[in-house]
């Protein structure tokens, strides 16, 4: 029966999948959510930038909530969309203008699962000058952290990425790697999961201001090296409870709740 079928396929796209039908989608939905929550709890994201995810249910579709700031997102207002931008099922309510971000590079990307767009403001200028944005405490920049040049892309433009050709634009300057800058705007981060790449949103932000502060220091710096990189990579992929992305997962869904109930935010 399909019904079966469709169970053992969630179980295949997500290590949280439950025996029920559906299990996987509303855990998915639920990290969606928390996602969203950390991110504006870490100051990654303020009244904009969002975080969307593969559909385990339709590699050509992804969730993403409508627009709305991340830090008031709920389970309700996610959508799902396809790989041309547009809602599946056009409500009328309001979605993301940059939402091909999302679109172009899970059409691109076949091993990406989630992607986060933030303005997160120690990396910002990175993208506006002459000096790259190395891995001190990020692995994942390896191989390397481009810059988009919307001009390039657009000419005289909003800075937005707004529309089908410059979120292709944008997907090809990422290429493979895991980041990417927006020249005088933000940057994008990209993941196997939701878990995994809100993980790397806040270490590319952490990563810019350590090396901001090193630079202070003055002489030369010493990199993580590629070989350090991918043993830290290693390390943190595996599934272990209570190590790697489970902890900070763990933690920062913690603090996000606890200050949001508190009404801090
Ligand atoms: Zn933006």
């Amino acid at each position: 029966m399909a019904k079966g079928k469709r169970t053992s396929a969630l179980r295949k796209t997500s290590a949280k999948a439950g025996t029920r039908p559906g299990a996987a989608l509303a855990a998915l939905i639920d990290d969606l959510v928390i996602g969203n929550r950390i991110l504006y709890d870490q100051n990654i994201v303020d009244g904009y930038g969002h975080i969307s995810a593969r559909d385990p249910r339709d590699q050509a579709h992804f969730l993403m909530s409508r627009a709305r700031a991340p830090g008031l997102v709920t389970g309700a207002d996610i959508m799902v969309f396809g790989l041309d931008g547009e809602p599946i099922k056009d409500d009328g309510r309001p979605v993301y203008s940059e939402r091909f971000i999302h679109s172009e590079i899970y059409k691109a990307r076949s091993d990406v699962h989630s992607v986060v767009h933030s303005h997160s403001p120690t990396v910002i200028p990175f993208s506006v000058t002459q000096v790259p944005l190395k891995p001190i405490r990020a692995p994942f920049f390896y191989p390397e952290v481009p810059v988009f040049e919307i001009r390039d892309a657009g000419g005289w433009t909003n800075l937005l990425v707004s529309d089908s050709a410059l979120g292709a634009a944008l997907a090809q300057t990422l290429g493979q790697n895991s980041v990417a800058l927006l020249r005088g705007h933000g940057n994008v981060v990209v993941g196997p999961t939701v878990r995994v790449t809100v993980y790397r949103a806040i270490y590319t932000e952490a990563n810019a201001r350590l090396l901001l502060e090193a630079k202070m220091l003055g002489g030369p710096i010493t990199y993580l090296a590629p070989e350090e990189a991918a043993l830290m990579e290693a390390n943190l992929a595996k599934p272990r409870p209570g190590h790697g992305h489970d902890r900070t997962w763990e933690m920062w869904k913690a603090e996000a709740l606890a200050r949001a109930g508190k009404g801090r935010r």
